[in-house]
């Protein structure tokens, strides 16, 4: 079966005053149709940048290299227009903070019509409302909030007018940049629960990019462990959380607070600088595995145990 999404040897560097910054390193990521992909990782490992690269979002001085295939077709190859086209309607993405996509001077209403129109001019503003109550009532906003500006909203109501937006094309992936991280803890599990039953209704997949290991534990099908730019381990939910291969998973994993013991383990050091062409596996300062080949030579990823996890570790 053709994948939803698939990248390969994906990466992006940008070129700064200080040097290459190489954020995302040869990434093969798979996402089938309708399901749920978590990206985890700590801050500054890739996860935005590797969402923007495969919606082309990213700014002048990002060099991308590798392919991203979208219902099997190489995005590269399509003109800045067709793929203007793509996004939204077929690739949608949310991001942390509503407010940067949000009019504030825009009621509700005016900001759905004209994103409609963006994609499809034709459309009446009266057909558009209509669509717009429609996916509205979808993620549960009342009608009423459709004469609001975005600063007369809470957080998450706001959150839930930008999904709203998004499913107005019914897109097949969605792309949710830590979408709850500026929420309290209630309202990002409604949010997130609210995002499984559309998904359902609409057929859609969801990278959902990530600090929250819990929710992914939750949320995810399959989760991706991205390190200093690279996967380090991919894999279904259940076995990668029961049994963690690679020594950076099992580090983040044990990060989250023992409540038997109540300590709170974090991984001694921290991650590398993405400054200039790495050799070996970034983790290896880190490691307490550590071979004297892994200071050398990048570990291919390669399936391990049971479930056939792509491991990136000269461990197995
Ligand atoms: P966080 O969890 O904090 O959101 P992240 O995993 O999303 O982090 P990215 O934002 O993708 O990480 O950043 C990856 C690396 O790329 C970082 O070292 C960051 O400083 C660098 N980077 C991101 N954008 C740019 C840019 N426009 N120019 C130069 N470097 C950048
Ligand atoms: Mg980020």
């Amino acid at each position: 079966m053709t994948p939803l999404l698939h990248t390969k040897s994906l990466s992006v560097a940008f070129e700064t005053p200080d040097g290459v910054v190489h954020a995302v390193q040869d990434v093969n990521l798979t996402i089938q149709a309708g399901t749920t992909v978590g990206l985890v990782g700590e801050s500054g490992s890739g996860k935005s940048t590797l969402g923007r690269a495969i919606l082309r979002l990213l700014p002048e001085n990002a060099k991308v290299t590798g392919s991203v295939f979208f219902d099997g077709k190489d995005l590269a190859a399509l003109s800045a227009k067709a793929m203007r086209d793509l996004r939204g309607r077929n690739i949608a993405m949310i991001f942390q903070d509503p407010m940067t996509r949000l009019d504030p001077l825009m009621r509700i209403r005016d900001q759905f019509i004209e994103t409609i129109r963006a994609h499809d001019p034709t459309v009446e503003a009266k057909e558009a409302g209509q669509r717009a109550l429609k996916v509205l009532a979808d993620v549960r906003v009342p009608s009423d909030r459709m004469g609001m500006y975005p600063h007369e909203l809470s957080g998450g109501m706001r959150q839930r007018i930008m999904i709203a937006m998004c499913l107005l094309f019914n897109p097949a992936l969605l792309i949710a940049d830590e979408p709850t991280t500026a929420l309290d803890v209630i309202l990002e599990a409604q949010i997130l629960e609210l995002l499984q039953a559309i998904m359902g209704r609409y057929n859609m997949a969801v990278l959902l990019i990530t600090h929250n290991l819990g929710l992914v534990a939750e949320f995810a099908d399959r989760v991706a462990v991205m390190y200093a730019g690279h996967i380090a381990e991919e894999g279904a939910t259940v076995p990668l959380f029961r049994e963690p291969f690679h020594p950076y998973t099992q580090g983040l994993l044990r990060s989250v607070i023992d409540l038997d013991t109540e300590a709170l383990y974090s991984i001694p050091g921290s991650p590398p600088t993405l400054l200039g062409a790495t050799v070996g596996c970034p983790f290896y300062p880190r490691c307490e595995k550590r071979m004297d080949v892994c200071k050398t030579v990048y570990p291919e990823p390669r399936p391990v145990g049971e479930d056939r996890r792509a491991v990136a570790c000269y461990l197995y």
